[in-house]
């Protein structure tokens, strides 16, 4: 019998969960390589590594109807192939003529000779791509595969999912062996207890997790999501619930409110507070005051001052003797908030830098062992680093406040972690910060345990961003523009998107773009790569090098999207816009809003589809951050609909910002649970895939 996904038949060995991916038909030493770097050892792994997005071919056409510029599927039958070196430009072309009972369309590949010898005259395939009429009409690079009888389609011809690679895979082998695997999802259990399954509708994990893979349509993928999206909504509610149980019966250390020590610190500024500053920093020392720990969320957008907020808090907390741990999520902006703290509070408190590549004290260069000591010693009163401090050796005797920036990944188990470095039982008070634009209803909603302050005003005298959309062919304009900019002492950042699907390929991108531009009009200024796969040290080299002035424009992966603060750069301009979600262009932008010069942000798309225009027009006409999330999430079209990475929420695989329904439901669930069973001892099952939710969410 032939079963839903068409597999029952080749699969010899019925796979099983916890079996290595090697026990597959197909997959050798070699291959499994490749799935080792993506995290996948075994059959569960591969099945729970849910595609990146879907190419969208479910429309099927007849060849005589088909339209230039669409993506389509074709069927029918091979009736030539062969393959050719192009006189050219001296590539491999393959080139087949395809008949259906319509008419006939041909066929063209790069590179792939290899087909020519696949397919032959004769087969009955299936063809899915882009329609081209540059010479007669054809179907260009088109994923294809031959035709069974039952006319199931797994590369072509329906919603066809799109996995991360590595190494030698590909994607069809990618999907030949997630279909291959199919049958072990009957072992998956359910572990949501089936109150929750039958109260809220749920269809349950083994059934959701096929779907997921090879939608069959939008309905049976949502019903899917629906189930994945309650899963983790539940963990995560359970993790703050607890939380919230556990701070309110916390003791913590007092940190007296003091009027003269506020105002003494706003004189250290070299600009006043604005109000929405002045509210979180009183409603963060209100909190200390209390006995019991401090657990408060601070949102702001991008270059909304968290910063200062942060070090008047942290000042309290040094005023009263006691230490305070600030952590950054990255080597680059622990280095630049050091800095910043220093400048800021030097005078009155001692600043220690800790990360693998950087010690630091009040700004002098000492080794891991000084730090550690003088930590230990109480002659640190503000350690910056980065989240790795928390997974080391490092004690921190009097922490009394933490801070953490930009961890949207924070976990429950990372706080506990904090708890026991003080030996005397106190619980350190706790400042979250996050440019994240979640709506504060929501943000209440999915962190109940935490108060909420937004910083929604900008400082003064921070000028709109000038939004500039270009056309694919107006990059040497704006380059101009960026010329004249330098010339008068500023400085430019230039991003370059990532590639999905594969890492090293940012690299390749930015220094591909690097020689462009130093062959170009550019070429007299001083340009230099930032990238993901330099080292820290060589990273922060080139950032410090930027902050100084010595470098005039910075071409850069998204590394540089959180948090980084150069006040000089009043250009940013972004290649390949049409690759970024708007929260994350608007992150971008963000970089260049850092002082009062007239600031400038360039959308360079490479293609400029309809909706690709009408996304990056929403960046044009809108400036906050909260709005432009709500776009993005109204203006997906069916294709990416299924691609739900980029709208998430951040600690979220699959919920995103407009489930807000199913947020408040999930606390719910969490919350009766609880109730009944405290420490979830009735629900092994339960327990056991928090346990791994806690666990995935360290690292
Ligand atoms: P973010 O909220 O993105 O972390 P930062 O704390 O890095 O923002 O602040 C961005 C810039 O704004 C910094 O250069 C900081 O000194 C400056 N800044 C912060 N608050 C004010 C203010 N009230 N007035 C003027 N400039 C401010
Ligand atoms: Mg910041």
């Amino acid at each position: 019998m032939q079963g839903v996904h068409g597999i029952t038949k080749n699969a010899l060995v019925r796979p099983m969960l916890d079996h290595p991916i090697t026990s597959l038909p197909g997959i050798g030493p070699k291959l499994s390589k490749g799935y080792r770097h993506l995290g996948i050892e075994t059959i569960r792994d591969l099945l729970f590594a849910f595609p990146l997005r879907y190419e969208d071919f479910r429309e099927v056409k007849g060849i005589a109807d088909v339209e230039p510029g669409s993506s389509t599927t074709v069927q029918g039958t091979v009736t030539s192939i062969r393959s050719r070196r192009s006189p050219r430009k001296k590539m491999m072309l393959t080139e087949a003529t395809i008949e259906d009972t319509t008419g006939t369309i041909s066929a063209v590949w790069f590179h792939q000779p290899y087909i020519a010898k696949t397919l032959k005259v004769g087969d009955h395939i299936s063809l899915s791509g882009k329609i081209d009429d540059g010479y007669g009409l054809s179907i260009v690079n088109p994923q294809f595969e031959k035709l069974s009888l039952s006319g199931q389609t797994m590369h072509t011809g329906r919603l066809v999912p799109v996995y991360s690679t590595a190494g030698k895979m590909a994607q069809k082998g990618r999907r030949n062996a997630v279909q291959r695997s199919l049958p072990a999802a009957n072992d998956l259990e359910e572990w949501l207890p089936s109150w929750v399954m039958a109260d809220y509708d749920l269809i349950e994990l083994k059934d959701a997790v096929p779907v997921l893979h090879f939608p069959e349509e939008q309905s049976a993928w949502e019903k899917a999501m629906r189930r994945m999206k309650m899963g983790e909504l539940v963990l995560h509610q359970l993790g703050h619930v607890q939380a919230k149980v556990e701070i309110e019966s916390a003791e913590a250390e007092v940190i007296r409110f003091d009027e003269d020590r506020i105002r003494s610190f706003v004189d250290l500024l070299p600009f006043n507070l604005t109000n929405a500053q002045k509210k979180a920093i009183f409603g963060a020392l209100k909190d200390m005051e209390s006995g019991t720990p401090m657990h408060r969320l601070l949102e702001g957008d991008v270059g909304a001052g968290k910063t200062v907020v942060a070090a008047a808090v942290a000042d309290h907390v040094t005023a009263e003797g006691r230490q305070t741990a600030y952590l950054a999520p990255t080597e680059i902006l622990a280095v630049q908030q050091a800095t910043s703290f220093l400048e800021t509070l030097g005078e009155r408190a001692s600043v220690a830098l800790l990360t693998n590549s950087y010690q630091e004290l009040n700004g002098s260069s000492v080794s891991r062992k000084q730090v550690l000591d003088a930590l230990i010693d109480g002659r640190v009163d503000i350690l910056i680093g980065t989240h790795a401090l928390l997974t080391g050796d490092v004690q921190v005797p009097d922490l009394t406040l933490v801070i953490v920036d930009e961890q949207h990944r924070f976990g429950v188990d990372q706080r506990k972690k904090l708890l026991a470095t003080r030996k005397d039982g106190m619980t350190p008070h706790f400042l979250s910060m996050t440019a994240t634009p979640i709506p504060r209803t929501l943000a209440m909603a999915l962190y109940g345990d935490m108060s909420i302050s937004v910083l929604d005003e900008l400082p003064p005298g921070r000028g709109e961003v000038d939004t500039v959309l270009l056309r694919p062919e107006q990059d040497k304009q704006a380059y101009g523009l960026i010329a004249e900019k330098i010339r008068s002492g500023q400085q430019a950042y230039i991003v370059c998107p990532f590639i999905e699907e594969s890492e090293s390929s940012d690299a390749e991108s930015v220094t591909n773009l690097v020689q462009k531009l130093s062959k170009g009009t550019l070429k007299v200024f001083t340009i230099e790569a930032l990238h993901g796969k330099m080292k820290p040290k060589e990273k922060d080299d080139v950032m410090e090098r930027f902050r100084s002035g010595d470098i005039d424009i910075l071409v850069s992966t998204t590394v540089i999207e959180v948090g980084v603060n150069v006040p000089n750069a009043t250009t940013i301009f972004i290649e390949g816009a049409e690759r970024f979600g708007l929260a994350q262009l608007h992150q971008l932008r963000g970089r260049v809003r850092r002082s009062s010069e007239k600031a400038t942000c360039f959308l360079h798309p490479t293609t400029m589809s309809g909706t690709t225009k009408e996304r990056l027009k929403a960046m044009v006409d809108h400036d906050n951050g909260f709005e432009l999330a709500e776009i993005d999430l109204k203006l997906r079209g069916p294709g990416d609909k299924y691609g739900t990475r980029q709208s998430g929420l951040p600690e979220f695989e699959f919920a995103s910002l407009s489930d807000h329904a199913l947020i408040a439901q999930a606390r719910e669930v969490a919350e009766k649970l609880l109730e009944e069973d405290p420490d979830l001892s009735k629900h092994a099952l339960l327990l056991a895939e928090l346990a791994q939710f806690t666990e995935r969410k360290r690292d």
